[in-house]
C-alpha cells in the first residue's frame, strides 16, 4: 500500500450501505450510482439528534457509510447564519461518527469541501495545505466544521482502528441541487435566475460581485464515482482531493448560464456583493494518479442540470 492506496480493493459486494443525506444532491447521485438492494433507505429523523442516530444505526447496522449529509448553501447564506452552519454540520458528524463507531461500522466516506483550505494557500491545493493558514472568511463557519469532521476520521482511525476516510470535493453542482435565488451556490442561483429573467422578457441579468473570481466545478455525477472509487481503493486519515481540473471566472460561468438557458439580455455585475475567495482550485493530483478521472465537461453538465431543473422546478426550488 503506497499513500493510503490498498493493493486489494475493499469488497464493497454484498456489504450493507447506509448513505447519510440521501435525499440530497450528493447523496442522491451516490445512491444512483450504487443502486443495490442492499443500499439502506434513506433515514427520516433528524441527524442532529444523537439519541436517533445511535437507534437508526444499532437497529440497521450499516456495514459501510457515505455520509454525504450536510447543512450547505451558497456565499451569502454561509455568511448570515455562521451558528446554523457550524451548529447542524458539528452535530451531524460527531453523531453519525461516533455512532458508527459503537455499531462497529467497517467503512466510513466522510465529505468535506474544498473551503477548508486556507484563503491564501498556493493554487492548486494540495491536501497539505490543511491548517496552514486563516480561511476565507465568508465560509469560515462551514469549514471548520468540515475540518473538525475530517479530524473525526482522523482519531476515530487513530484511537480505535475505525477505517474511516475523507474526500475534499470542490465546488459541486448538479441534478438534486437547491434552487434559490439567495441561498444557493452559483451554478443553481444564476441558473434560477436566468430562467426567470428569460421567462419574464427582462433585459439584464444580476450576477454577484465583479465576476472575477475562479472556481473548479465538478458534476456531482463524477464525484458519486470519485466516492466509490475511494471506499474500494483507499483507506488513510490524510483526506483526499477530488476536483475536475477544470477553472473558470463566475463572468465566464455566468455567460455559458445564459447561453444554455436562452436569456439573451446583459450581465450586471453587483459589486455590493461578495466576491468571496478569489480563487479555489484543488490539486488532485493523488486520486487522478490512482486511476480516478471525471468525464463530464461543464457544458454538458450545465445542460443535463438545467434538463433536470425544468423537469423538476417545484422540488428543485423547495428543496
Ligand atoms: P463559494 O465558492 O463558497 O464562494 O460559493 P458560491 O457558489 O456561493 O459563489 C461562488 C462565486 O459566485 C462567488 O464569487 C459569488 O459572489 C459568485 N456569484 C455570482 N452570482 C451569484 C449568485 O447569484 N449566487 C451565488 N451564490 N453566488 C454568485
Amino acid at each position: 500500500m503506497a499513500d493510503g492506496w490498498l493493493d486489494t480493493p475493499y469488497g464493497f459486494a454484498g456489504k450493507k450501505t447506509w448513505v447519510a443525506g440521501a435525499r440530497g444532491m450528493v447523496g442522491s447521485a451516490v445512491a444512483r450510482k450504487l443502486q443495490r438492494e442492499d443500499l439502506l433507505g434513506d433515514e427520516r429523523f433528524d441527524l442532529r439528534d444523537q439519541g436517533a442516530v445511535r437507534e437508526w444505526m444499532q437497529d440497521s447496522k450499516p456495514d459501510v457509510i457515505v455520509l454525504a449529509a450536510a447543512k450547505v448553501g451558497g456565499i451569502k447564506a454561509n455568511h448570515e447564519q455562521p451558528a446554523g452552519f457550524l451548529y447542524d454540520n458539528l452535530m451531524i458528524e460527531a453523531n453519525v461518527i461516533h455512532a458508527a463507531y459503537e455499531a462497529g461500522v467497517e467503512k466510513l466516506l466522510f465529505l468535506g469541501s474544498s473551503c477548508i483550505y486556507p484563503r491564501e494557500a498556493a493554487q492548486p491545493m494540495t491536501e497539505d495545505a490543511l491548517l496552514t493558514g486563516p480561511l476565507e472568511p465568508t465560509n469560515e463557519a462551514y469549514a471548520i466544521a468540515k475540518i473538525a469532521g475530517l479530524k473525526l476520521c482522523e482519531a476515530y482511525r487513530k484511537q480505535y482502528g475505525c477505517d474511516f476516510i475523507s474526500a475534499m470535493p470542490c465546488n459541486l453542482y448538479g441534478p438534486g441541487d437547491t434552487f434559490d435565488a439567495e441561498r444557493s451556490h452559483v451554478i443553481p442561483a444564476l441558473m434560477m435566475k436566468a430562467h426567470e429573467a428569460k421567462m419574464k422578457d427582462a433585459d439584464t441579468l444580476d450576477v454577484w460581485g465583479s465576476g472575477k473570481p475562479l472556481r473548479e466545478f465538478l458534476y456531482v455525477d463524477d464525484l458519486a464515482d470519485a466516492l466509490v472509487f475511494l471506499l474500494e481503493n483507499y483507506s488513510c486519515e490524510k483526506p483526499v482531493n477530488v476536483g475536475s481540473g477544470a477553472e473558470v471566472s463566475i463572468a465566464a460561468l455566468a455567460g455559458m448560464i445564459a447561453r444554455i438557458v436562452g436569456f439573451e439580455g446583459d450581465l450586471i455585475f453587483d459589486a455590493s456583493q461578495p466576491d468571496g475567495t478569489p480563487r479555489k482550485i484543488l490539486d488532485s493530483a493523488r486520486i487522478v494518479k490512482a486511476g480516478w478521472k471525471p468525464s463530464t465537461a461543464l457544458e454538458e453538465g450545465l445542460r443535463q442540470t438545467y434538463e433536470w431543473y425544468l423537469g423538476n422546478r417545484e422540488r428543485a426550488c423547495a428543496a
